[in-house]
């Protein structure tokens, strides 16, 4: 079997603590531009779970002596090696992924930061001097607090950046001095058997990453549930996030959720700037993007000419084959996204909701770029993570009415705001719900050095390198009592 553009791929290699391994049980990496199935991973069963489990708590060891210099040495190579190729990751992630090859590009160049800040942040990883005498009877104590790993993580990401969430897990892990088990998405985990291979080309000792394939239902809860496991750091969906911190029991554990982000734009707004960003933020990856821009407020004063701009660049948005380079968007993830996203879409226009652009399933997992208006409050697509590509604008009275409709979700992660005046700027930022603000910006604007994460079903905790690293750390003190 050949895959489109990347290597002859028959069947893909897991690595349990950095030995390959292929099983009979087979689980297929379907295209979803194409459909077609364009290479197979194996489906781990609870026997290779177990495996990866031990070979983590050797791993740990290895993990934890590995000198500073030595960890900063293989995330740099790594980085380097992914840098050098390039296109042969990206083509990896527009085959695998519903990406097109431009956005998946993208996704190589900050993935190579994320390694790069990763290595950085490995001699960061200090302590500091505690004084001691400022307890009465404590006088003749001196000591420090140091950080050091927690021992093994676990990494269960999802299929919509396949290459760079992993990467926000095992560089920080690889940083700290931890051992690293990884559970890619099932539908996209090639990009991430990619880079464990570059990472123990870079020389990463095998135990410290394992990268196990195939369903969650089959093994999930094993991994998750293991006490030698001392973190589980999770990227997906809401209900599965629910689910694994039932099962997780007393660990550590970061969950970086989903949203149906807002965007506010006022009335001294600049609109050809708010409408660019709000369209740009609702279609990147066919709106398959945890910032996504899902609700457009505008004051009513300037509403009809944002909706004609969002409208005119919506209709120009280019829906196609994800490898053409003039290509803007891709399909959905599966047939069955496209469905779901059609029903929701169809529930929202019987309820009253009117399409402004788009509405339509175009065949397969494509659903043509959307903005809807008229959505009555309460229904689904306002309620709920579209996480694909229907946008809906709503007109407001005034900031307040904005912030208010902004902050009555179940989510919040990031928002966006538009507007020239610096004190409503301030009063949003104060107001709004979330773990992110981006004044004159939409909510799909990140880097990835900064703290990123959300609150209520967004999410616990922060991503972002130093960050996660953080968490991925428990504080040792050290007192000498003279
Ligand atoms: P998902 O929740 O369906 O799956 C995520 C991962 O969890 C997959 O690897 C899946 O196999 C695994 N999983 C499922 N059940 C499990 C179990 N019982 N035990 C262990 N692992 C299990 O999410 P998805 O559809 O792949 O991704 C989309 C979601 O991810 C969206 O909600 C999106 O907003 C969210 N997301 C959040 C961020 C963020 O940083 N906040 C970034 C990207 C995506």
């Amino acid at each position: 079997m050949t895959m489109t553009g990347v290597d002859t791929v028959t069947q893909w290699p897991m690595y349990i603590g950095g030995i390959s391994r292929i099983s009979e049980r087979v689980s297929p990496v379907t295209d979803p531009g194409t459909g077609m199935v364009v290479a197979t991973v194996p489906a781990a069963s609870q026997e290779d779970a177990q495996k990866a489990l031990a070979f983590a708590a050797q791993g740990a060891e290895v993990a934890a002596n590995m000198p500073t210099h030595q960890r900063m040495q293989i995330l740099n190579q790594t980085a380097d090696l992914i840098k050098a190729r390039r296109e042969s990751f990206a083509m990896l992630i527009a085959t695998e992924s519903s990406k097109t090859i431009r956005e998946a590009r993208k996704e190589v160049d900050r993935c190579v930061d994320t390694i790069r800040l990763s290595a950085e942040e490995a001699r960061r990883q200090q302590g500091e001097v505690i004084k001691f005498d400022q307890a009465p009877g404590s006088e003749n104590r001196v000591g420090y607090w140091q950080s050091g790993p927690v021992g093994i993580v676990l990494a269960i990401t999802p299929f919509n950046d396949p290459l760079n969430l992993v990467a926000h897990k095992v560089g920080p892990a690889i940083a700290t001095g931890n051992a690293i088990i990884v559970k890619p998405s099932g539908l996209t985990p090639l990009s991430a058997l990619k880079l464990a291979e570059t990472l123990y080309e870079a020389g990463l000792p095998g135990p410290v990453l394992s990268v196990v394939t195939g369903s969650a239902q089959d093994f999930g809860d094993i991994l998750v549930q293991d006490p030698r496991v001392r973190m589980v750091s999770f990227t997906g969906g809401l209900k599965t996030g629910k689910h694994i911190a039932h099962q997780a029991g007393l660990k550590k554990i970061s969950m970086e959720l989903g949203s149906n982000s807002p965007v506010i734009v006022l009335n001294d707004a600049n609109l050809e700037a708010a409408a660019r960003a709000c369209v740009s933020g609702a279609f990147w990856a066919a709106g398959q993007n945890c910032l996504g821009v899902q609700r457009i407020f505008c004051e009513e004063s300037i509403y009809d000419e944002m909706k004609k701009r969002v409208v005119q660049l919506t209709a120009a948005i280019r829906m196609g084959d994800k490898m053409d380079e003039s290509t803007d968007m891709g399909p959905l993830i599966t047939e069955r996204e496209a469905a779901r996203i059609e029903n929701w879409v169809d529930e929202a226009k019987s309820q009253g909701a009117h399409v402004l652009v788009g509405g339509e399933r175009k065949g397969g997992s494509y659903y043509s770029p959307t903005i809807l208006e008229d959505v009555p409050p309460g229904l689904i697509v306002l309620e709920e993570e579209v996480f694909g590509p229907v946008a809906s604008m709503i007109p407001v009275k005034d900031l307040d009415s904005a912030i208010q409709q902004a902050n009555n979700v179940n989510y919040g992660l990031q928002a966006g705001v538009f507007t020239q005046d610096i004190s409503k700027a301030f009063y949003a930022i104060k107001k709004l719900q979330v773990g992110g603000v981006m004044i004159n910006d939409s909510s799909d604007y990140r880097i990835d050095a900064m703290p990123f994460g959300g609150v209520k079903g967004s999410g616990l905790g922060r991503e972002g390198v130093h960050f996660a690293a953080e968490a991925m750390t428990e504080q040792k003190v050290v007192c000498f009592n003279l």
